[in-house]
């Protein structure tokens, strides 16, 4: 079952109704006991102006925080974003996204970094690196932002748990399964790994266009909710009207047998053919992506990374970012040295302060 509700804004006494509510239609009450532990993991992936809808807004996770403390649980905050997942980058993510806020009701913001090898036995990843918050879970409340993405045209539910690998380590995962359908597979394996897990999706500002970091907000008005994300990021693919072929995670998912019977998942709330988004906005890979696919080019026209040297201020994130190694400062410009190696993830794009990385489709003869 999936709640669609509308919520127009980021007002904390009107999410607190909403929130209400799909704690008592939805029945997650009745999953959270006093004494648990409740982890939330939101989406903390850059420190970005929360307008932007980069990251899952403060004050939805606050008042998702609130209902979880007043059923007497223990609630705690956590994500590690790529990058070093440590407790200086923790603390300055939590102060400048506005979520030492929610400390404040009696929420525990993460700084533990600690993790451990585990084995999720998926079809791809067998023994994996998951940080010890989610591991120390009773329930694990997964509170994704709705974005598109470079790479796989869709970030919601599943993918969101890739934040549960410690930062650095999300790079070997993209170098091993470095095609759309390995990755999606990969996603799928980490998200699966969370067995009791609930997800309440922040899409009341989601961002479209070159997504998850350098697209733009569009006000979608909503909160979605169920216990299966794959049923979430199944209903979220028809709602902003990207093809099934398109939403990897989500095509897999139904591949693989997870996702079974997603034309009669029952929801209640909105009527999703009443709030279909006919003209969001997709990454530009996609359509470029869709032409090579019609005239037979894929494997001559590759989408990669192009940096604008007067938009860079050359802090190297991208470099530092890259997880194969494929970039280089050279004579104070940013350079895919050697396009053989680049595996298209766009960690660089996506980790640009600035927006100085574009993504242009470029004909290569040489084939990987
Ligand atoms: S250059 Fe960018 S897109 Fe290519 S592998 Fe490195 S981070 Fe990924
Ligand atoms: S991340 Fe952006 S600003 Fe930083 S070096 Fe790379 S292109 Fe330049």
């Amino acid at each position: 079952m999936v709640g669609i509700y509308k919520c127009e804004v980021y007002d904390e006494k009107l999410l607190d109704i909403v929130i209400q509510e799909i704690f008592d239609k939805l029945r997650i009450n009745e999953k959270i006991v006093k004494g648990m532990n409740i982890v939330l993991k939101p989406n903390l992936l850059a420190i970005r102006d929360e307008s932007t809808a980069t990251t899952t807004h403060h004050l939805f996770v606050k008042c998702i925080a609130k209902r979880v403390i007043s059923l007497g649980a223990k609630c705690t905050i956590c994500d590690s974003p790529p990058g070093k997942y440590n407790k200086k980058n923790l603390l300055k993510l939590y102060e400048k996204l506005g979520y030492l806020e929610i400390e404040k009701i009696g929420a525990i913001l993460n700084l533990d970094t600690t993790s451990k090898l585990v084995n999720i036995n998926g079809k791809l990843i067998k023994n994996i690196e998951i940080i010890s918050p989610i591991l120390n879970a009773d329930l694990v409340v997964n509170l994704p932002k709705l974005k598109t993405h470079a790479m796989m045209n869709l970030t919601c539910s599943v993918k969101n748990l890739f934040g549960i690998i410690p930062g650095e380590r999300k790079a070997e995962i993209h170098s091993l399964y470095s095609n759309y359908d390995s990755f999606s597979n990969a996603m799928i394996d980490i998200s699966n790994f969370v067995k009791n897990q609930i997800t309440i999706v922040d899409a009341i500002y989601s961002m479209e266009g070159n997504g998850p970091n350098s697209g733009s907000p569009r006000h979608t008005g909503l909160i979605i909710a169920s216990s299966n994300q794959f049923e979430i990021d199944y209903l979220v693919t028809k709602l902003i009207n990207l093809k099934l072929e398109d939403s990897y995670i989500v095509k897999n998912s139904i591949e693989r047998g997870i996702l079974t019977n997603p034309s009669s998942i029952e929801i209640v709330g909105e009527k999703l053919e009443d709030i279909i988004i006919k003209d969001f906005k997709f990454p530009d890979t996609l359509s470029k992506k869709k032409f090579a696919r019609v005239f037979n080019l894929t494997k001559f026209v590759k989408p990669y990374p192009i940096f604008d040297s007067n938009k860079c201020i050359r802090c190297k994130l991208c470099i530092d970012r890259c997880p194969v190694n494929a970039l280089k400062l050279i004579n104070n410009k940013v350079v895919l040295k050697d396009k053989s190696k680049c595996i298209r993830c766009f960690c660089c794009s996506e980790h640009c302060p600035v927006y100085a990385v574009d993504i242009k489709h470029i004909l290569t003869f040489k084939r990987k």
